[in-house]
């Protein structure tokens, strides 16, 4: 049976499941466009943010909140150790773990990277749950495994990659971004312009998509498409996340129409998002038996009002 090009991709979509998130090198947004209007909501979607912020400062239940993560790919341990590539110096790993460990704010989660001045080097007879390479070519760029699934991986191979970062001082605000960025993949965070709950699909210049990224279609398909519950029955997710440190941002020839696209955002994100940080606190909530099994739990209602003015602001 010959398969044309819409049910072969459709397959591969159904094949594939989670896999490697494959990011920009050298993320791109067009900053000096950004307008009043703009400017204005994101200083709207800001304030909410900040409410969100003081609602999780005080103690508000994060069961429920949203974001886009697969819970099947959470890691079920408290201690995730993490290696470096030969040739990587000291102030590079270093420059990494330091920036890492923000993920962990309020979380079980750990990251051992070894010893401040002995950053752990990998190695294969005794491999580490993150193992961080600095390749070029075609293996480089920056990317990640998702969450747990870097247990699939053999030994001797990476699970993340940082071309170009690997003789570092410090990192750069952009560079934290990148990082935190791929961090968030290995704890199993998703892709927020692929969202069940956004359409940032019908929003994207699919054309520019699969002639400007550089990518092969696969590549674009996989880390560019609108994930499906159908097909991700452990999936996450509700309201869209504009804020958060997951969504790209592309040139506005992504879209159709960037003046009015929910999923355009002129600059990356540099930070974790406070509901970025509320969803990494609830799959790795500190007490024990928290990590959702199935349907996720009901919402909290609390935090969802400032998420739903959010979605309003983004006009969805
Ligand atoms: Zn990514």
């Amino acid at each position: 049976m010959k398969l044309n090009g819409v049910v072969a991709a459709l397959v591969f979509a159904i094949m594939a499941g989670p896999a490697l998130a494959h990011d920009l090198p050298g993320l791109v947004g067009d900053e000096a466009v950004l307008d009043d209007d703009e400017k204005a909501t994101l200083e709207q979607i800001d304030a909410e943010e900040a409410e969100i912020s003081a609602l999780l400062a005080k103690g508000a239940s994060t069961v429920g909140l949203e974001g886009i993560m697969d819970s099947a790919l959470v890691w079920r341990k408290d201690v995730l150790t993490a290696c470096f590539f030969a040739g990587s110096a000291q102030s590079a790993r270093n420059a990494i773990a330091g920036v890492a460990a923000d993920w962990t704010t309020g979380t079980r989660l750990s990251f051992d990277f070894g010893p401040e001045g002995n950053r752990r080097q990998c190695d294969p007879a005794h491999p580490s749950d993150i193992r961080i390479a600095f390749k070029g070519g075609n293996e480089g760029g920056e990317w990640s495994r998702v969450g747990a699934e870097a247990k699939l991986v053999k030994n001797t191979a990476p699970t993340m990659n940082f071309e170009g970062l690997d003789q570092i001082a410090t990192a750069s605000e952009s560079q934290r971004g990148t990082i935190l960025h791929e961090f968030g993949h290995a704890i199993g965070f998703k892709h927020e312009h692929q969202s069940i709950a956004a359409d940032c699909d019908k929003q994207f210049n699919w054309d520019y998509l699969y002639t400007q990224l550089g990518w092969t279609k696969k590549v674009v398909d996989h880390n560019m498409a609108k994930l499906s519950l159908a097909t991700t029955k452990t999936l996450i997710a509700t309201p869209f996340d504009r804020q958060s440190i997951m969504l790209y941002s592309l040139n506005r020839g992504a879209f159709l129409d960037p003046d009015h696209a929910s999923c355009y955002i002129p600059r990356q994100t540099t930070r974790i998002s406070a509901v970025d940080r509320a969803l990494a606190q609830q799959l790795y909530a500190i007490a024990d038996g928290n990590i959702p099994d199935g349907a996720p739990p009901e919402p909290n209602l609390e935090l969802l009002a400032p998420l739903n003015k959010i979605a309003g602001i983004l006009g969805e």
